[in-house]
């Protein structure tokens, strides 16, 4: 029997090292820290199904000279001379039509929904796989009546696809949400997803590694990084790590935003960059919402999970560093205590993260095959990586089998 090993205990990681371990392959999973630490930590915890649309649109393309000159708060571009920058820009500026955006925000939805039906038929199968999973929707709010006007138009769009979401007014919306009655920001109108989701990412990472284990037979080696492949002809013998060679038959590239660096030591080249962003988690006040709520104007969700508020936010554009600057943090809070100034308990404890997202030039993550045939890649999940990790699993481990053709053809895969 084939032996695989997956390189990289986040979300992805843990999620595709559990679909191959419970087809009975024999599975090891590796890590450099601890499961979950890196940007599945403290996301944002929105399962955010509904909300799939890609980065690279025309009205991100109509506001680059205002997000380069550092104009909008949300945003920071870290111009490079690294030509891998240039290239990721260039291939992103190439996907800002309103038909690749179309394309992309489709394909990423179709993702979502795979991925809704994956982690119900895992919750199903588990009992106890605990994260705080919740069902209240979403609801998505505009200041701006053009942004919204454009919000009902790709509404229409996921409408047709069977999506179930609707446009409301500012009474409606704090009808359905009563935290809103509060907020400073003039709702120009709000698009309410009712079947979005929320729960923590970290907790599920280590609660189905744990169950991976104990079932599946998983065997999970972590505090070991995985410093470069080993070649033999054209396919991968092992990768080294400080305490030796990992071998194996099937290597799966799992590791965010490493996922490139390590792959160039295969001769593979994956348009992965990060974009670095912020959380602040706090205890939840009597009043604090009940839906997850992102406020469209300073690009912030909120996420109520089991007492705890998490609010996170900010887009910094090729920082690899998961320092939590001051600046930025103040930021949030600033733009988190303007739009819900009762959300949470703002004098207790905070705490303060940053990660960084694996993002693509599209959008779309990377599930693939490469030009070396033993080397598969499941990264580059960008802003989606929780919202779309077990569909993403599910499709690489039909890839990787066969064993679901009907899966694996259901989507555009691209190969590297
Ligand atoms: C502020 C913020 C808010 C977000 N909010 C949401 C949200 O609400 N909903 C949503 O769906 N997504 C959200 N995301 C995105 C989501 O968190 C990511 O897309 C997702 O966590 C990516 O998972 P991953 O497993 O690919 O990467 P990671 O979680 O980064 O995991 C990669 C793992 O690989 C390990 N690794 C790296 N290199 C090596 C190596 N050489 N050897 C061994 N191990 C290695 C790392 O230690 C890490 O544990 C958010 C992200 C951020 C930063």
């Amino acid at each position: 029997m084939k032996r695989i090993l997956v390189i990289g205990g986040g979300v992805v990681g843990v999620t595709t090292a559990n679909a191959l371990a419970r087809l009975g392959l024999p599975v090891t999973l590796l890590e450099q820290s601890v499961l979950g630490n890196g940007a599945t930590h403290a996301n944002g915890a929105q399962l955010s199904y509904a909300y799939s649309d890609a980065l690279g649109s025309p009205s991100v393309l109509r506001s680059l000279p205002e997000l380069l000159c550092g104009l909008d708060p949300a945003f920071r571009v870290h111009l490079s001379f690294d030509p891998r920058f240039w290239s990721w820009l260039g291939s992103f500026l190439a996907n800002c039509t309103a038909a690749r955006f179309n394309a992309n925000t489709l394909a990423v939805l179709r993702l979502a929904l795979q991925s809704r039906a994956s982690l119900a038929a895992l919750s199903a199968r588990h009992g106890d796989l605990a994260f705080d999973h919740c069902g209240p929707g979403k609801l998505h709010i505009y200041d701006d009546k053009p942004k919204f006007e454009a919000a009902r138009v790709g509404m229409t769009l996921k409408n047709a696809f069977g999506l179930e979401q609707r446009a409301l007014s500012a009474e409606e919306a704090i009808a359905v949400e009563p935290a809103l009655a509060w907020t400073r920001r003039k709702i120009a109108g709000a698009i309410h997803s009712p079947n979005d989701e929320a729960g923590d990412a970290y907790l599920f990472t280590q609660s189905l590694a744990t169950i991976a284990a104990r079932e599946h037979h998983l065997q999970i080696l972590t505090g070991q990084r995985a410093q470069s492949f080993i070649k033999e002809g054209l396919r991968i013998r092992a990768v080294a790590t400080p305490s030796g060679l990992v071998e194996a038959d099937i290597f799966v590239l799992a590791a965010g935003c490493d996922s490139s660096a390590l792959a160039r030591t295969a001769g593979v080249r994956l348009p992965i960059f990060p974009m670095k962003g912020y959380s602040v988690t706090l205890p939840a006040s009597s009043i604090s919402p009940r839906l997850s709520i992102t406020d469209a104007r300073a690009k912030i969700v909120f996420c109520t999970l089991n007492g705890r508020v998490r609010i996170a936010g900010m887009a910094d554009l090729g920082r690899y560093d998961v320092t939590v600057e001051p600046d930025r943090i103040q930021q949030l809070m600033a733009d988190a205590k303007y739009c819900l100034p009762n959300a949470a308990i703002w004098n207790a404890a905070p705490h303060f993260w940053a990660g960084i997202r694996p993002m693509t030039p599209d959008s779309r993550p990377i599930i693939s095959a490469t030009s070396v045939s033993n080397l598969f890649i499941n990264s580059g999940h960008g802003m989606l990586g929780w919202t779309l990790a077990c569909g993403s699993a599910d499709l690489l481990a039909a890839l990787i089998t066969g064993e679901n053709p009907a899966l694996a053809a259901d989507f555009s895969l691209r190969r590297f």
